[in-house]
């Protein structure tokens, strides 16, 4: 699944390729991932029309095609290809593989593919702002990586909630398009153990956890840029703690660990990140 930093990416090198290109041809060959919210077909109704704009939105990239929308939730596997100029035929006719979707070819003359190998990404076609039917839109909580997420509205978030941190961390409707990887990240970043309640953390944890959310995700943004390795790609491999489970931790060397936090996989450093319960355990041992 793209997480914020890989959709920052994907929104900054797609948007020259599409922005003021017409749709000239409209391929499809799952139209399972297509959700229709006004009347027609995906290609009858998009053929033709001018995408204006392309933003994101949490983890939705939006569209704009006066008067309509298209709105793309990658989910799991889902993933963009711009593809170069090539012959018309050979962009808009050809299957490239049993995951391909659907292909735009725009006025360029590149095309743009989708691609998902579990058919769990959503593609909405819809008249402008009616976002109501599309699942967690409406609901997205503050971007990380917006002026609007300050320390402020976020102590507000923390207060009197008694969840598991990192599944605090990971409700978008409070926080907006974090996921797996970068809540594992960010509580490493923040010396917080996976599994603390957010009414056990202390002011000053708080505090430093807002800062490693911008910080981890702003870094992470320039590092993806910066390797520039394609829209195509979730570039993983500057992650410090998520899916390294039994290598050792940069920063002390203790091997890192896997928990399940909620259902979900959750990779920590036992030093780094010690739970508050052992913490406890031993102060009082030394009393
Ligand atoms: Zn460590």
């Amino acid at each position: 699944m793209p997480e914020l930093p890989d959709l920052v990416y994907i929104e900054k090198k797609l948007r020259p390729g599409v922005v003021d290109q017409e749709i000239r041809e409209v391929a499809v060959w799952e139209p399972i991932v297509l959700r229709m919210g006004v009347p027609g077909s995906f290609s009858d109704v998009l053929r033709g029309m001018r995408i204006r704009d392309l933003h994101r939105h949490g983890p939705f990239l939006v569209f704009a095609l006066p008067p309509l929308e298209i709105i793309v939730h990658f989910m799991l596997a889902g993933f963009f290809r711009l593809e170069e100029r090539r012959s018309v035929k050979r962009q808009t006719g050809n299957r490239l593989n049993r995951d391909h979707c659907f292909s735009l070819l725009l006025g360029s003359g590149r095309s743009l593919h989708y691609f998902d190998s579990r058919r769990m990404g959503k593609i909405y076609v819809i008249e402008a702002g009616a976002t109501a039917e599309i699942p967690g839109y409406d609901t997205q909580g503050t971007d990380p990586l917006s002026q609007r997420f300050t320390l402020q509205s976020f102590k507000e978030k923390v207060r009197g909630r008694r969840h598991q941190v990192r599944v605090f961390l990971m409700d978008q409707s409070l926080m907006s398009a974090i996921g797996n990887a970068y809540a594992d990240e960010i509580l490493f970043d923040a010396c917080i153990h996976p599994k603390t309640r957010c009414d056990q953390l202390e002011k000053q944890q708080v505090e430093r956890l807002y800062h490693s959310i911008v910080s981890v995700l702003r870094r992470a943004v320039q590092i993806v840029e910066e390797a520039d390795r394609g829209i195509d790609v979730k570039m993983r491999d500057h992650l410090k703690v998520r899916n390294r489970r039994g290598s050792t931790c940069l920063v002390c060397g203790t091997t890192i660990r896997r928990t399940g936090v909620l259902g979900y996989d959750s990779f920590f450093c036992p030093r780094c990140q010690p739970e508050l319960r052992s913490r406890l355990v031993s102060w009082d041992k030394l009393s």
